[in-house]
């Protein structure tokens, strides 16, 4: 046996664990075809974990996630837990997890695959070829800058205030994964920022353009924020890897991904400083479909496939998957999110079972 991985799985609410099931299938078949060993634990999170301890993070949890090599989560959440107290509520576990295992990147790709183009809201000359990384801060900046709350002021009347605020550790732990990221990908880097206005935003600029001198191989440029959203929605294919605050990201990550227009084809990577990471579908649980068999897997699977490329570093595993994906979606077949005229209507196992036969032929 080659290289062995420990794998916390989180398959979490609703259609969390039926997509799961196809993720872990399609690993198993790729360890065999490759000789990469993965030793699979699972742990409670969400809706799943309150019911059954009460809390949506278990510490239990937390420590299995922190001695694994990675963790592949699914979705959280659904109508029996959305009314509990904010502490106790599914989507604060996922902060936990994220501030508990330190994971200060979030990496958002956007790609029209052309099976799928329709699906876009934008006509297909600008989407046709658009392969987007959006890398986001995810830690930092103006959702927990100090200060912030809601003050009374010296004439009685509140004030709001939040504060976005980067050290330069910051900026330059975050500017790293990018360049790497870029490196990975088609080597051009484009950091977004405001600074035309904010102070914080110059030192961004300055950090990230000095940063660049250890990337010689990535072409670096700079836009303010309000321009990227424009040429995102204008002209995308300029992109390659888009690298940004958490403010900016959160509002850029979610426009670039719905430049592709199905969200169950979308996953997600979150990373920390020691190399573990967080995997997992940009959808919900999908609490109407939940039990079903209506899912769509993909996008669980495509983010199995981002924890090989990011994650463990096997980057002909990863290929395999998403080459599998295309396989499928070229012979027609189709969950029901992303169905049209003409193609052939699966079920969340049946495309396991599609995934797993063309995993065999690549
Ligand atoms: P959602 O993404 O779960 O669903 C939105 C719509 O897209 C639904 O119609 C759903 O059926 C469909 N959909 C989503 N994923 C799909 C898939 N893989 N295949 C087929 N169809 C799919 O968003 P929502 O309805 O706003 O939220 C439902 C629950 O999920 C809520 O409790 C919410 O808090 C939670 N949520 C969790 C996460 C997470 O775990 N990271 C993210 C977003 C929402």
């Amino acid at each position: 046996m080659g290289q062995s991985y420990r794998i916390t799985l989180l398959p979490g609410d609703g259609i969390g664990p039926e997509i799961m099931a196809v993720a872990v299938d399609v690993l198993n078949a790729i360890g065999k075809q490759l000789d990469i060993g993965f030793e699979f634990t699972e742990a409670l999170m969400g809706g799943a974990a309150i019911d059954a301890t009460g809390e949506p993070l278990p510490a239990q949890t937390l420590e299995i996630c922190r001695k694994s090599d990675a963790v592949l989560l699914a979705a959280i959440g659904g109508y029996k837990w959305a009314n509990l107290h904010r502490h106790l509520r599914p989507e604060t576990g996922l902060l936990g997890l994220r501030a508990g295992l330190g994971l200060f990147a979030n990496l958002r790709p956007a790609a029209i695959l052309p099976q799928l183009i329709d699906a876009s809201s934008l006509k297909r000359e600008v989407v046709e070829g658009v392969d987007i990384m959006v890398v986001r801060e995810l830690t930092g900046g103006i959702y927990f800058g100090q200060p912030k709350g809601v003050f009374t002021t010296e004439t009685g009347e509140k004030r709001g205030v939040n504060t976005m605020a980067y050290t330069e550790s910051e900026i330059d732990r975050i500017g790293r994964v990018a360049f790497e990221t870029a490196q990975k990908r088609g080597k051009r880097l484009c950091s977004v920022d405001k600074a035309n206005v904010l102070e914080v935003s110059q030192l961004w600029r300055d950090r990230i353009t000095a940063l660049s001198s250890e990337y010689p191989d990535v072409e670096l440029s700079h836009m303010y924020v309000d321009a990227a959203a424009m040429q995102l929605v204008r002209a995308p294919k300029q992109f390659d890897t888009i690298v940004t605050g958490n403010l900016f990201g959160d509002i850029l990550s979610d426009a670039a991904a719905m430049l592709t227009g199905s969200i169950g084809m979308l996953p997600s990577a979150s990373l920390g400083a020691t190399g573990l990471g967080v995997f997992e579908p940009v959808h919900g649980s999908a609490p109407d479909i939940a039990g079903l068999d209506k899912a769509n897997p993909l996008a669980q699977v495509l983010s199995a496939a981002m924890m090989l490329r990011y994650g463990l570093n096997q980057p002909t595993a990863a290929d395999r998957i998403e080459k599998a994906v295309r396989r499928v979606l070229d012979q027609g077949d189709r969950t029901g999110d992303i169905m049209s005229e003409g193609m052939n209507r699966l079920g969340c196992r049946a495309m396991g079972d599609a995934l797993m036969k063309a995993l065999t032929l690549s």
